[in-house]
């Protein structure tokens, strides 16, 4: 015998059910009947249970349509034209939806943030525009003080705690992914701000990065500001501040940069 499937135009009744299905799957979680339990052990250091129902749910973050596009959350700090998110940035320095960063002075974010997390997209020119140790050179000051390395790292040489993803002066990447000379390259970055107790340091800053996707900075301890031949201090006793991006005498281009600041209980 012969299957046969027979599909039925859906009539006004119809629609009213599959409504009514909606509708009561809707209230299936309504504040009279929230899922979970109330009889569940407590999870250790926490006010919690185990599936415990009155647990708030996580706000609601739409993705972006495509990976590395900003999520609902996330403030736009430039998306190919707007230049209004920094000091220092006009509509000269950008080109072709990219800003050029020779062109500036260097950028400071007027938003500033205690923690955050960033997604940057930077190129270095394609041919050499300075020494071995400047070609391609910018950076990503987190607070204006604590600075992730851009640097072309593939054609060129510079000391390990110098190329691109390292903690400038400190911590080299874990590993080098670097792209080609010219091509675009990613930044995903974690930044948790130093914390004081009056002019005492409590917990120092941390950096968590994927450079193209790979993890080159995994909860790194940051020693302090970022200096050149000189040994780090945390001098400025601040758990705020800007994004700033350095311009280092490179035409160095930067692309769809966003931020979601944050406040992470530590
Ligand atoms: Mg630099």
């Amino acid at each position: 015998m012969r299957n046969t499937i027979h599909f039925r135009r859906p009539t006004n009744g119809g629609l009213a059910v599959v409504l009514g299905v909606l509708l009561a799957a809707a209230s299936a979680f309504s504040a009279e009947e929230k899922p979970g339990y109330d009889d569940t052990p407590m999870l250790p250091n926490s006010q919690w249970r185990v599936h415990d129902k009155n647990r708030p749910q996580s706000p609601i973050v739409e993705p972006g349509a495509k990976p590395g596009d900003p999520p609902s959350d996330a403030v736009v700090l430039f998306d190919g034209r707007d230049v209004s998110q920094w000091e220092g940035l006009t509509a000269d320095a950008v080109e072709d939806g990219a800003i050029n960063v020779v062109k500036t002075d260097g950028l400071t974010s007027k938003i500033t943030f205690r923690d955050c997390q960033l997604h940057v997209e930077w190129a270095t020119p394609k041919t050499a525009d300075g020494n071995a140790m400047n070609w391609g050179n910018s950076g990503i000051f987190f607070h204006g003080l604590y600075e992730l390395q851009i640097i072309e790292s593939k054609a060129c040489r510079i000391y390990a705690d110098g190329i691109a993803g390292a903690v400038y002066g400190q911590f080299p990447p874990l590993a080098n992914p670097s792209r080609g000379p010219g091509e675009w390259q990613t930044f995903d970055a974690v930044f948790l701000a130093p914390k004081f107790d009056g002019e005492k340091l409590v917990q120092p800053a941390r950096m968590t990065v994927f450079w193209n996707g790979v993890l080159v900075q995994y909860h790194q301890e940051i020693l302090g500001a970022t200096k050149h031949k000189m040994f780090p201090q945390y001098e400025q006793k601040v758990e705020t501040g800007p994004l700033v991006i350095q311009q280092h005498h490179s035409a160095v281009r930067l692309r769809n940069i966003w931020i979601r600041p944050l406040n992470l209980d530590r």
